[in-house]
């Protein structure tokens, strides 16, 4: 008997109770494979003997073969994508994983990589049958250097965990998302996801280390270094960074964590329009130079829902954008002041209409909080089409006004939200039930806006299941070709989270 969807529940932040999303509908989100139309590649298929012989390698209670067990496995977070695999398999080692994958290889078997299951173009769920390859028991912390700030890890360790072991260490993780109580490092990775504190801490090609990852054959590939400098050829490991689980699987990681900041200020302002917010964050720059870290907006439609949907509250009034900036910095009396001098003068001059500071952990808390609620606020109302694209900052505001245009004989929403400092803006269109021709307005000419201002239409979530016949807006065909070339020398046999990341690679 299958539960319903309505008892999941997505903890994404377990210090963030407001985050816990229910599916307010009890309905099956459609399978993929008839949702967009993919046919099935020539994959073997899974027998009671392959069970068998997943048990010999791991523990009977960690080849999750029941159909209400393993449900939750074969749908996305956000409800677009859900895949019929019939076996979770969870293992606890680097070895184990390297024997699955080399069983699966010689039987051909597709596997699909899965962290914590949060990401946002269905490449962490399967499309039909794929074995599902979850992490979530890899979670030991293996060292910290204290002097360098190394920290080296398994790759199922949950986001938040570490920032919670590495700060008491006096040394925070490099990243910060919304998603932080549930995403895994390994997950982080393989979409080398950038968060809220990109601006200020840089991307993880720079903050990884080292790894250590698993080939599709099942061969060991150890790069687990903790050198910031290792010049001795080609540096393999960005090739598993961000490349979706479809060129081998992360298994162990080391990554750099910087120092724990002294000094945290934020500060929440209400903004007329979005030529303000440039002004305001070409000041930022240079007002709160080494300090900024973070410097984020969100339109009304995004705060409002959010705050209303959630029950939230708004610590300043109505406005039509919002920005969040955020310091880290090593004194408190010093940055505050910086940061309410901002806001003074951004006040005088016409530029912040209203607007809040503090270094109170619980008021930041709230305000982050909202932020980070608007990824899923919409899921309470309906049917959420996501994008996450990067646009030059003169027109990052303007698919959002297209949008609204172009959707203003339906019913939708349309947040605009994001990371300013990184020209990273997300849209949501929130309507109340997926339909063929709504997706049709929306895509692809949402990726054809894009390819227009020569923005990426995926700026940090990844290409996933749902952007591989859209990559070339952004990846000429020299490059994808290339893409192909290393895909069929890593993966000959094309097993490791096909239908993902690449358009039409042949299962050879
Ligand atoms: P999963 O969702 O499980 O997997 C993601 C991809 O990585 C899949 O293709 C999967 O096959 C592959 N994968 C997972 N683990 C491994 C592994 N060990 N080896 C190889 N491949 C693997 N993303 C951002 O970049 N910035 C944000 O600010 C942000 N905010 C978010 C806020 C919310 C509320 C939510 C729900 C998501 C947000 N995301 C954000 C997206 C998501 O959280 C990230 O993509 C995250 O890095 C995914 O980690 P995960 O462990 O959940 O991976």
């Amino acid at each position: 008997m299958i539960k319903p969807l309505s008892l999941f529940i997505f903890n994404l932040s377990k210090s963030n109770i407001a985050a816990q999303f229910k599916f307010a509908s009890s309905a099956l989100p459609q399978f993929s494979s008839e949702k967009y139309g993919v046919k099935r590649k020539s994959f073997g298929v899974i027998q009671p003997s392959d069970i068998d012989y997943f048990k010999t390698i791991l523990s009977e209670e960690r080849v999750v073969t029941d159909e209400s067990d393993v449900l939750p496995f074969n749908i996305d977070w956000i409800k677009n994508c859900r895949g019929q695999s019939k076996v979770v398999l969870k293992p606890k080692t680097t070895e184990e994983v390297s024997k699955i994958l080399s069983y699966c290889n010689s039987k051909r078997l597709a596997v699909c990589p899965q962290g914590g299951n949060t990401g946002l173009v269905g490449g962490s769920v399967p499309v039909f049958d794929e074995i599902v390859l979850n992490f979530n028991l890899m979670n030991n912390i293996i060292s910290l250097d204290e002097i360098s700030g190394a920290l080296v890890c398994e790759s199922g360790c949950v986001l938040e965990n570490l920032d919670n072991y590495v700060r008491d260490h006096n040394l925070i993780m490099p990243l910060d998302l919304g998603a932080k109580g549930s995403c895994h490092i390994g997950g982080n990775i393989s979409t080398n996801a950038g968060g809220l504190r990109l601006l200020r801490y840089g991307n993880l090609h720079g903050s990884v280390l080292g790894l250590e990852a698993v080939k599709a054959d099942g061969t060991i590939l150890d790069c687990l270094r903790t050198l910031k400098k290792d010049n001795t050829g080609y540096h393999l490991k960005h090739l598993f960074i961000g490349s979706e689980g479809t060129l081998g699987v992360v298994t162990k990681v080391a990554i750099h964590c910087p120092a724990l900041p002294k000094a945290v200020s934020l500060g929440f302002f209400g903004v007329k329009n979005f030529e303000n917010i440039l002004e305001l964050y070409k000041r930022a720059k240079s007002s709160l130079g080494e300090i900024l870290s973070a410097f984020e907006m969100a339109d009304n439609e995004s705060i409002s829902s959010t705050v209303k949907n959630l029950k939230l509250s708004n610590p300043i009034s109505d406005y039509p954008f919002y920005v969040l900036v955020e310091t880290h910095g090593s004194d408190e009396v010093h940055d505050s002041e910086k940061l309410s001098r901002f806001l003074s003068e951004g006040m005088d001059s016409g530029l912040i209409l209203d607007g809040t500071v503090t270094s109170e952990p619980a008021k930041m808390k709230n305000i982050w909080n909202i932020r980070e609620s608007i990824a899923g606020a919409g899921l309470l109302e309906g049917y959420t089409f996501k994008y996450d694209v990067s646009i030059p900052l003169r027109n990052y505001y303007e698919l959002v006004e297209l949008l609204r245009k172009r959707l203003r004989d339906h019913t939708a929403k349309v947040y605009g939200y994001g990371h300013v400092g990184d020209g990273n803006i997300h849209i949501n269109v929130i309507v109340p039930e997926y339909t063929k021709q709504l997706y049709s307005i929306l895509e692809p000419y949402i990726f054809e806006e894009v390819a227009k201002f020569r923005g990426s239409i995926s700026a940090e979530h990844g290409v996933g299941f749902r952007k591989p016949q859209f990559i070339h807006y952004s990846k000429d065909e020299s490059a994808l070709q290339l893409m192909r070339d290393m895909k069929k020398s890593m993966d000959p046999n094309g097993i490791l989270n096909p239908y993902k990341v690449l358009p039409d690679v042949p299962n050879i």
